[in-house]
C-alpha cells in the first residue's frame, strides 16, 4: 500500500503539462529504486531519509521540469548518502540521469565560508561546475528542503547553511529567472541567517494592520466585479504578500520609516489591450486614492 500512491502524488503535480506514459514510468521507477536505496535511513529530524528525496522531487514538479529531472531529483543523494553505486545508476538510468545526479554530488562539495566578496566569484565558479542548468535546479530543490528543516541541524552549521543560500543559492535562483523559488529560499533562510532582523520583520507585520491573505483576496474579488461591470475583460489577476526577507532588505534601503513602503501586498491585473489597461487603472483610481508620484 505505501509504495503506492506516492509516486503519484509526483506525478499529480506534472500532469498540467500532459506526462506520457513513459515519463511517468520514469518517475516511478526512480522513486522505487531511491526507495530501496534509502531504507533505513533517516534525517536529523529523525525522519525517513526518503522524505528528503520526495520533497525534493515535488519541488522540481512545482517548477515545471521535466521527467528526467525530476527523476534524477529523486535519486540525487543515492550515491552520496544511500546504498546505490554509480554503475547501477547508469544501468538503470543511462548517462544522461547519471550526469545529472554526479553533478549534484560534486555541487554538495562546494562550500560559502561567509566571505562577501568571495560570494560573486563562487557563484561563477558554481554555475560553471554544474555544466549543466538541471543540476542547478536539482540543487536549488534539494537546498529549499534542507532550509525547511534546519531547525534540526547544529546551530553553527545552521547559520552557514542559511547564509550560503542567501549569497549564492538565491541569486542564481534569481538569474535563472525563478523569482517565486528566490523568495523561497531567502525566506526559509533568513530566521536563521539574521536571527534578530527577523524578529523584527515579525513585529513590524503584526504591528501593521491588515496584511493578510485574507483582505488582499477581499480586494481582489470586489476589484473584479467592478471591472466586470463596466466590462473591462480580464486576462488575469493575481496577488502577493512580499516576501520577509526582500521587505527586510527594502527597509533598510528606506531606513526606519516603513510607511515608505507600499508594495506589501500587491495585486496585479492583466487585461488584453492598452485601452483596457487605462480603462482599469481609471476603475482603480475611482475606488482608492492613487499616491502622487
Ligand atoms: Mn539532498
Amino acid at each position: 500500500m505505501e509504495m503506492m500512491g506516492k509516486p503519484e502524488e509526483i506525478i499529480a503535480l506534472i500532469e498540467g503539462y500532459t506526462p506520457t506514459d513513459a515519463d511517468k514510468a520514469l518517475i516511478t521507477k526512480a522513486y522505487d529504486f531511491s526507495k530501496r536505496a534509502h531504507e533505513g535511513q533517516l534525517r536529523a529530524s529523525g525522519d525517513p531519509y526518503f522524505i528528503h528525496v520526495i520533497a525534493t522531487a515535488k519541488n522540481l514538479a512545482r517548477y515545471s521540469m521535466d521527467a528526467t529531472t525530476i527523476a534524477a531529483g529523486l535519486l540525487h543523494d543515492t550515491i552520496e548518502d544511500g546504498k546505490a553505486t554509480e554503475q547501477e545508476i547508469k544501468n538503470e538510468f543511462g548517462e544522461d540521469i547519471f550526469f545529472l545526479v554526479e553533478g549534484v554530488t560534486k555541487l554538495g562539495k562546494v562550500k560559502y565560508r561567509g566571505r562577501e566578496r568571495h560570494a560573486e566569484s563562487l557563484r561563477k565558479f558554481f554555475v560553471a561546475m554544474a555544466a549543466d542548468f538541471r543540476v542547478l535546479i536539482i540543487k536549488l530543490a534539494d537546498r529549499l528542503h534542507n532550509l525547511q528543516t534546519l531547525e534540526f541541524v547544529r546551530p553553527e552549521k545552521q547559520r552557514r547553511i542559511a547564509l550560503e543560500s542567501i549569497e549564492i543559492y538565491a541569486p542564481l535562483a534569481h538569474r535563472l529567472g525563478i523569482g517565486k523559488l528566490k523568495g523561497e529560499l531567502e525566506d526559509a533562510a533568513f530566521p536563521f541567517a539574521f536571527t534578530k532582523e527577523y524578529a523584527e520583520i515579525e513585529t513590524f507585520l503584526n504591528e501593521k494592520k491588515g496584511i493578510s491573505e485574507q483582505n488582499i483576496a477581499v480586494v481582489k474579488s470586489s476589484l473584479e466585479r467592478e471591472l466586470n461591470r463596466q466590462h473591462i475583460p480580464i486576462v488575469k489577476m493575481s496577488y502577493r504578500i512580499k516576501h520577509k526577507y526582500s521587505l527586510w532588505k527594502k527597509l533598510q534601503r528606506y531606513k526606519h520609516d516603513p510607511d515608505k513602503i507600499y508594495d506589501i501586498m500587491a495585486l496585479r491585473v492583466s487585461v488584453p489591450t492598452i485601452e483596457d489597461c487605462y480603462r482599469a487603472l481609471g476603475l482603480v483610481h475611482m475606488f482608492w486614492r492613487p499616491v502622487p508620484d
